[in-house]
């Protein structure tokens, strides 16, 4: 069938409404609950019948026909995202768009247009970017990307860890999330490599401080691994198939749960610290204050010297914040204040070129600031774990697996 679709099928089936959006749910690994969805083109003929995107997309995209239906579809889109909001505020509506829709004006005209009409915030809105190496780099394509952004709009790459979607491109354009590709999620089953390069890619997108999806969850252990590896939004058919708007909102009313387990979450915790005191000592001892040259000292990172703002900070003064009350996050917050106090009297002493004897012994006080923090951060995922209900079947099942 796909083989027969013509250009002239594809305009009537425009003219005619026969495209609509199914959606498919997003939970949130931090807080267990569904935090939005993907809207997913499908193809209803007048019979009933549903077309995947896969039997027409791609000749839509060679044709560029492709602009049309997503300019066409977005105010559907809009509208069923109102009705979405209505229900819960907090929900984002991602869809889907190809690199070429920012080569002309229609495509941010056209959101910029719906966003007013509709009186929706602009950040429930989330723009996924198919083969973003085709993202050109004319005047028109930066100008409308710049654009989405000042719109608020929040943009995702679609597909990361395939060829489409490099290393190179998360630097270029102004990304604020990576999907990694389902393709990447089966992959990890494979072998202990395929794993790595997964848990390093989630890894990454956190240190540039975007948020990291896996798409194509299709298992609860998969689910689980994702999520000890701080990834924080889960997509797939273990949570659910893509559906139409109606069964969506029965599928929110139900209010399911699911896990929000802490580890992946203490995990990236520890390593930012880490990463933050291997930043100072690297800038104290081949920073600023050596006889590096300009060059030189660009590479070393400059760490946030703020403990409200560092990595950790953000975490511990924003998200963390659920844990407040517990003494063991409550005791956090003193080493974790002191360690930064205590870097910034290191940097003033390499600074004014004290000895390194004078820096090293000073540097062992900030070490065991440094290990009473991660203790923390351990001890409260011990307590936090231990909270778990023991006799729940995913959980003792975990737990065999984990003993296995
Ligand atoms: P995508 O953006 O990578 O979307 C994910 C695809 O994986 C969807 O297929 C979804 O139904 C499917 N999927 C979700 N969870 C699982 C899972 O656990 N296992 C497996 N095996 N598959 C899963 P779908 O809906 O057929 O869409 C295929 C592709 O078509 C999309 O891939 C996207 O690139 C494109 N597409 C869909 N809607 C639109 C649209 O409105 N505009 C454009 N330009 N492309 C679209
Ligand atoms: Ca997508
Ligand atoms: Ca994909």
């Amino acid at each position: 069938m796909a083989a027969d679709i013509t250009i002239t099928d594809l305009t009537k089936a425009l003219a005619n409404n026969e495209f609509i959006y199914f959606y498919q749910p997003k939970v949130s690994m931090v807080t267990g609950r569904v935090c939005g969805s993907e809207a997913l083109i499908r193809w209803q003929r007048a019979d009933g019948t549903l077309i995947s995107p896969a039997h027409f997309i791609p000749l839509a995209e060679s044709t560029g026909f492709i602009s049309e239906i997503t300019v066409h579809m977005l105010d559907k889109l809009y509208v069923d995202n109102t009705i979405m909001l209505d229900f819960d505020p907090t929900l984002t509506t991602s869809f889907n768009v190809s690199a070429k829709d920012f080569m002309t004006d229609a495509l941010v005209d056209s959101i910029h247009v719906a966003t007013d009409t509709h009186e929706v915030d602009p950040a429930s809105i989330q723009v996924e970017i198919t083969e973003s190496a085709m993202l050109d780099n004319s005047d028109k394509t930066i100008a409308n990307m710049k654009r989405l952004r000042q719109l608020g709009v929040a943009m995702a790459m679609d597909d990361f860890g395939t060829g489409f979607s490099s290393l190179d491109m998360l630097s270029k354009w102004p990304f604020s999330a990576v999907k990694l590709d389902q393709g990447v999620i089966s992959r990890m089953q494979d072998d202990k490599k395929n794993k790595t390069i997964a848990v390093s890619s989630i890894r990454m997108a956190h240190e540039l401080g975007m948020e990291v999806v896996a798409e194509g969850i299709e298992s609860e252990a998969t689910y689980m691994f994702l999520q000890n590896s701080g990834c924080t939004v889960a997509q797939g058919y273990w949570i659910s198939r893509p559906m139409p708007l109606e069964s969506f909102l029965s599928f929110l009313g139900k209010k399911r749960r699911w896990h929000s387990m802490p580890i992946g979450l203490f995990y990236m915790a520890q390593l930012d610290h880490i990463r933050w005191r291997k930043e100072l000592i690297e800038l104290i001892y081949f920073g600023r204050f050596g006889d590096n040259d300009g060059a030189k000292r660009s590479l070393w990172y400059e760490p946030e010297m703020d403990h409200t703002r560092c990595m950790l900070g953000r975490w511990y003064y924003g998200e963390g914040r659920k844990y407040a009350g517990n003494a063991l996050y409550d005791a956090l917050a003193e080493p974790h204040q002191e360690l930064h106090q205590s870097g910034r009297v290191l940097l003033e002493m390499a600074e004014r070129g004290e000895s390194k004897d004078k820096l090293v012994s000073r540097i062992r006080k900030l070490s065991k600031l440094s290990a009473q923090v991660i203790v923390c951060l351990q001890e409260l995922e011990n307590a936090e774990m231990s909270k778990l209900r023991r006799n729940t079947p995913q959980f003792a099942d975990l737990i065999s697996k984990h003993s296995a």
